[in-house]
């Protein structure tokens, strides 16, 4: 095991699979542990808390980061695919354990890729069994990493939106949120299976969608649209669409001018917070009606492209 890497501010290390559950036809849900573990921690609630994991190249070796400093990254990138594998970004679902008995959930979906061909990440997920070990990357406990988008501030409700790959993220969410939440959250899975149980406070009712075959996002769309009173326009998938759509209070992908945006109070829609995370065209689409037809002001809400179909993720 790695265990060189304490200079850097975030664990980067590896931990090992010590549960594997196929919890529906589309997510396999993982405990990792590792001793690395005992120092993960942030300050505060982890809510959509990202890691990045890094899986071997089929059959090749753990990636290693011995010795891994600031310029871990660019050096880990320079090695052949099959040294280094591949990075992919994921949600804490949740925490369990304490110390070195730490071990972090992660729920991966287990998608098909329109071609037939599965990422890395899907792969890896579909063929893991326990001891089978990878590498972590996830905040140090005393130490600034970030990657928590959800933040509601004084909203009086939120909306929390996503698809399946975005499920773990909704749910973790949910479970963390005051007692005295009040809100909807929407969720599309590929089939009725797939619809988790989930704690969530009494004032937020949470919507399963089963695609059962329609195109990603329609049921989405469909459901977010009727609740925001918008009823039941088609709204078109954009043609240009950004694979690495990431529109926050914070930082836009698209350049736009944060500071601007935030000075601009629009249609408020009685104090909501909007969450939106999943396939980027489905996401950009829900941002325009959001953004530009209803006005609703940025700082109310976090876009998020978490995949982009027919786009493998970079690493
Ligand atoms: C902040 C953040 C948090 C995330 N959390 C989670 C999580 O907790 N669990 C999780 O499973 N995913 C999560 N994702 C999404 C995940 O990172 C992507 O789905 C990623 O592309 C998976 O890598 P891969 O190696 O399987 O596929 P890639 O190699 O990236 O892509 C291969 C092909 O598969 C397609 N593809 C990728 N994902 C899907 C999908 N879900 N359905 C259909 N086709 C797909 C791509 O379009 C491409 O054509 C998260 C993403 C972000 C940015």
């Amino acid at each position: 095991m790695t265990t060189a890497q304490q200079s850097l501010p975030m664990i980067l290390d590896e931990v090992e699979v010590v549960r594997v559950e196929r919890i529906s036809p589309a997510f396999v849900r993982f405990e990792l542990g590792g001793a690395c573990l005992a120092e993960f921690g942030v300050d505060g609630p982890l809510y959509d808390q990202r890691i990045k994991l890094v899986f071997p190249h089929e059959d090749g070796p753990v990636p290693s980061f011995e010795g891994a400093d600031d310029s871990w990254y660019g050096t880990w990138l320079a090695r052949p695919v099959e040294e280094r594998g591949h990075m992919r970004t994921y949600t804490v679902r949740d925490v369990l354990g304490e110390g070195v008995d730490t071990r972090l959930v992660v729920d991966i979906v287990v998608h098909p890729d329109d071609h037939g061909d599965l990422g890395p990440g899907c792969a890896w997920a579909a063929r893991a069994t326990v001891g089978d070990r990878l590498v972590l990357m996830a905040p140090r406990r005393g130490q600034f990493y970030g990657g928590i988008e959800f933040a509601p501030g004084a909203a009086r409700r939120v909306l929390l939106v996503g698809d399946e790959t975005a499920v773990p993220a909704v749910c973790a969410i949910l479970a963390q949120l005051r007692p005295d939440a009040v809100g909807a959250a929407f969720l599309e899975v590929p089939t009725a299976a797939d619809e988790l149980t989930v704690q969530h406070p009494e004032g937020i009712e949470v919507v399963w969608l089963a695609r059962d075959g329609e195109a990603h996002g329609v049921p989405l769309r469909r459901a977010v649209l009727d609740h925001l009173g918008v009823g039941t326009a088609v709204v078109e998938e954009p043609e240009e669409v950004d694979p690495d759509l990431w529109e926050t209070p914070t930082y836009s992908s698209s350049g736009e001018d944060v500071e601007d945006a935030a000075t601009v109070v629009g249609h408020d829609l009685d104090g909501i917070y909007a969450w939106i995370a999943g396939e980027s065209g489905v996401v950009t689409g829900l941002r325009r009606v959001l953004v530009k037809d209803l006005g609703v002001d940025r700082r109310q809400v976090a876009f998020m492209g978490y995949w982009r179909r027919g786009v493998a993720m970079q690493s």
